[in-house]
This record gives structure tokens, C-alpha cells and sequence, in this order.
């Protein structure tokens, strides 16, 4: 509930504009919520309509994106980019292709980003884009003419020093290079750094595939071990979702000392006592781009369950979602209580709902939030673009070394700010506080723009 005025005011206007973009007015409210404990010490940032100014993007782009499939017919999408805050560093976030997207889910995973990119501590604004395209069952010839229509509008939007899409959900290494390819052709410049998330061949970063996933996991793990003084060894483990995030999360659950016993697409869920066989699961997802469902055709022991919801009333020790948003309701979180689960560590943006987040804080599990526990990803990309830069590759090792270090130093800055609040382990405060803190010194600097 919020009790302070400006922040009622604020969110009463936000309701009023976008009261028709739910993912959008979800994301804003839950960060309002945190800022409840800090506002008071911050009368400027009324005197400077700071807020007023952070729940609007800079600037949002939409677009038509006309394209030819294999029988010849003409295909329309629709695409974006909301470049949501520059305060610190030009606007960086990934592309989305999926069915779903429209203006607010592009519009709360760019608000997101912006307090993400800000907890990474390295120079990056907000940003993030789509379209509702859906790259599943499209052959690669169809892929490539969507992602060049793509790219025929947005190259005019973006560059190293303006904003750098990335990959997500429906866009992997296939998309970006498409992507990339494109944008070199028409502004006749291997401007490397533009986009992140490239082949290894064309100035990608070694680690930055399984970024997003150990990121997770080294977050958590020093969670677990601070809060809960405990590790991975011997935890039961499920991890929604297959793709990028799932599965490199699985893998390092798994070179941790956790068992990982489900996993999930859209259409359903494996569950599979003997730990999942990541081996067959990657070649299942990267090689044949098949149904989660063939593990459980190929794999004895396992089993198959439609519907990817219930996965959450897998017995388990630590959760984490690396599907999509809201992906888990208050009876996903209920289930996880009952079967003695500890802790949430989210690696999706915004995958449990408020109701879930509630149930799961009042029953006293550790819970990280996306945005500071994903954050391993878009911090790689940082060093992706660092290393475009100096015009140097690093070592598969000194990346993932950094992208530890970084993930080590998000979750202090989260704990720190969550002892500053008074509320000592409750990252969410903490992630929402610390990185809003540093956008809106970088705000007040630059003043009113
Ligand atoms: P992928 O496209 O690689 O995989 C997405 C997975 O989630 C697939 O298994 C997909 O199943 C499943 N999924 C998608 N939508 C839904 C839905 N509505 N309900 C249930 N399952 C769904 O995406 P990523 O792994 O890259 O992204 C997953 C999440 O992590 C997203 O929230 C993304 O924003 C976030 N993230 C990603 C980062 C990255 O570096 N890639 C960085 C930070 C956050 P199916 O194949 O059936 O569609």
C-alpha cells in the first residue's frame, strides 16, 4: 500500500495515462512500494518532478515491419524500442520476439532495466524492444528476412554511444547475427558494439551464452550463504523455462552441487528424479529447437506433464523462474511454501506476480528479484562492448571471473540498501533502492532534460 502523497500522486497519474498497460503499471508500483523508505529523506526529488520524470520513457519508437514468408505472402509486425531512461549511460536492452509482446511488456521490462543496469554498477541506461513476431516454427530464411525488415527501421534509432540492443526472449545467436549483418550493411560499419549477444567470430564475448544463468546462480549462492549460511550442495532444484536462461542456470546448478529435477517450455513441464540430463536437454533445445516434452519420449524415468504452471508443485529446495513474467500466481508460491521450499531466486523478469511475491515473504523464503539476480547478463554484454572497444577478446575465464566479482558486488549493494531501509535481507527493497538511488543523483546532475 502506498502512504506517502507524492508517490500516491505520481502513481495516480501513471494509472490515469497508462491504465490500459498492466505489466507497466505492475512494475512501477512495485518499485514505489520500496521507495516508501526513502523518500522522506529526498525532498528534492519532488521539487524536481524526479518521478514524474522516471515513469515516462525518453522516447518510445513503434513501427511496421513488413516482410516475405516462404510461400510468398506478405507479413506485417509490429516493432519497438522504448529508450526508457539515459541518466547513466546510452539506452541498453534486449529484443524481444514473442506473441505476447506489445507497448506495456516493452515498456516494464525497459523500467527494469534502467534500476538493473544501474545495480551492475557499469554505464548503461534503459532500454528494451520487440516485436510480436514469433520466430518458433519460421525456417532461418523466414528469420533473416524479419530480423533485415527489423533492422531497415530501427539502424536509425541506435548505435554504440546511443543505445545497444541485446538478445531475449525469441532472440538468441541466430537473431543477432541476422540483426548485426543487416545494420553493417546499411551504415557501411563494422560498428561492433551496437549490439551485444554476437557469434564469437564477429566480436561476441566468450561467457556471455551462459551469463544470465551463472549470474543467477552466483547470486544466489551468496544469498544462500549469508542468509541462510548453506550452499547448492545436495539442494533438489527446479528451474522453469528451457531456453538461454534455463539452461545454462541448470548447468551451473548443477556444477554447484544441486540436482535439478524439473524443467518446462510453454506447452508443459519434464520432471525427472535422477536430475536432469542437461546434455539431452541442450541438444532437445539448441540443436533441434524441439518440445521439452521429446526428454521425456527419450529419457526412462522421466515424465511429462502438460501445462507448465503446475511445474511449481515439484518438491523442491530452491525455485527459479527463467520463463517469463508472471509466470508463477499466488498458488504456484503456495505450493512451493507447502512443499518446504526456502527460496526464490528469480531469473525471468518479474516472474511471480505481487500475490506470489506476498505469499512468499510472508512465509519467510530467501526471494531475489530479476533485476538484481539476471543482472549477469546485460553486465556481460557491458563487457561485451568493453572489449569491442579496446578491440581485445578476453578468456572465456577472465569474463565469467568479472561476471562473478559483478554479481558478488550486486548482491551487497542489495543487502546493504535492504539494512539502510531497516528491513536487513529483503532484497527486493534493497535492489528497487540502490539502483533507483544512483539514476536519480545522475537526474538531479543533468538537470531538467
Ligand atoms: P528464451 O527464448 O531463450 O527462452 C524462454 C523460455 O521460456 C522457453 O522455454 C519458453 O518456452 C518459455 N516461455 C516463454 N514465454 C512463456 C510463457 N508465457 N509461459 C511459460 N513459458 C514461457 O528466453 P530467455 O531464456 O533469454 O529469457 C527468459 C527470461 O529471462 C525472460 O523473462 C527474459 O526477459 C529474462 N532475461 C533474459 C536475459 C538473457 O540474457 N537472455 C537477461 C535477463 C533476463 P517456449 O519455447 O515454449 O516458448
Amino acid at each position: 500500500m502506498l502512504t506517502n502523497e507524492y508517490l500516491k500522486r505520481v502513481y495516480a497519474q501513471v494509472e490515469k495515462r497508462d491504465g490500459h498497460e498492466p505489466e507497466f503499471l505492475q512494475a512501477v508500483r512495485e518499485v514505489f512500494e520500496s521507495l516508501e523508505l526513502v523518500i522522506d529523506k529526498h525532498p528534492e526529488w519532488e521539487k524536481n518532478a524526479l518521478l514524474e520524470r522516471f515513469v515516462e520513457p525518453e522516447r518510445v519508437i513503434e513501427f511496421r515491419v513488413p516482410w516475405v514468408d516462404d510461400n510468398g505472402n506478405v507479413q506485417v509486425n509490429r516493432g519497438y524500442r522504448v529508450q526508457y531512461n539515459s541518466a547513466i549511460g546510452p539506452y541498453k536492452g534486449g529484443l524481444r520476439f514473442h506473441p505476447s509482446v506489445n507497448l506495456s511488456v516493452i515498456k516494464f521490462l525497459g523500467f527494469e532495466q534502467c534500476l538493473k543496469n544501474s545495480l551492475t554498477t557499469l554505464p548503461m541506461g534503459g532500454g528494451k524492444g520487440g516485436s510480436d513476431f514469433d520466430p518458433k516454427g519460421k525456417s532461418d530464411a523466414e528469420v533473416m528476412r524479419f530480423c533485415q525488415s527489423f533492422m531497415t527501421e530501427l539502424y536509425r534509432h541506435i548505435g554504440q554511444f546511443t543505445d545497444t540492443p541485446a538478445g531475449d526472449i525469441g532472440v538468441g545467436g541466430r537473431e543477432i547475427g541476422f540483426l548485426f549483418g543487416q545494420y553493417k550493411r546499411i551504415v557501411d560499419q563494422h560498428a561492433a558494439g551496437v549490439l551485444t549477444g554476437k557469434g564469437l567470430t564477429f566480436g561476441g564475448s566468450l561467457a556471455r551464452t551462459q551469463a544470465t544463468g551463472y549470474g543467477l546462480c552466483y547470486f544466489s549462492a551468496e544469498a544462500l550463504k549469508y542468509l541462510a549460511n548453506t550452499t547448492y550442495e545436495g539442494k533438489t532444484v527446479v528451474v522453469s523455462g528451457s531456453g538461454n536462461v534455463a539452461q545454462y542456470c541448470a548447468q551451473k546448478v548443477t556444477q554447484l552441487g544441486g540436482k535439478v529435477v524439473a524443467m518446462s517450455d510453454s506447452q508443459g513441464y519434464i520432471y525427472d528424479p535422477n536430475g536432469v540430463d542437461l546434455k539431452k536437454l541442450f541438444d532437445i533445445k539448441q540443436r533441434r529447437r524441439a518440445r521439452i516434452s521429446v526428454y521425456a519420449d527419450e529419457v526412462p524415468g522421466s515424465e511429462y506433464h502438460v501445462g507448465c504452471r503446475d511445474i511449481w508443485n515439484v518438491k523442491c529446495d530452491i525455485a527459479h523462474p527463467c520463463a517469463s513474467q508472471n509466470e508463477m500466481d499466488e498458488k504456484g508460491a503456495q505450493a512451493l511454501v507447502d512443499n518446504g521450499c526456502m527460496a526464490v531466486f528469480e531469473g525471468a523478469n518479474m516472474p511471480l506476480t505481487p500475490e506470489a511475491i506476498a505469499v512468499v515473504q510472508k512465509n519467510g523464503l530467501l526471494y531475489s528479484p530479476g533485476k538484481a539476480s539476471n543482472a549477469g547478463g546485460v553486465a556481460t554484454s557491458g563487457l561485451e562492448m568493453s572489449q569491442n572497444s579496446i578491440r581485445m577478446s578476453w578468456s572465456f575465464d577472465e569474463v565469467d571471473e568479472k561476471l562473478h566479482g559483478i554479481m558478488k558486488n550486486i548482491y551487497k549493494a542489495c543487502y546493504d540498501a535492504s539494512v539502510e531501509c531497516g528491513k536487513p535481507g529483503d532484497l527486493m527493497l534493497g535492489a528497487n533502492v540502490a539502483g533507483f538511488l544512483k539514476i536519480a543523483e545522475a537526474m538531479l546532475a543533468q538537470g531538467v532534460v
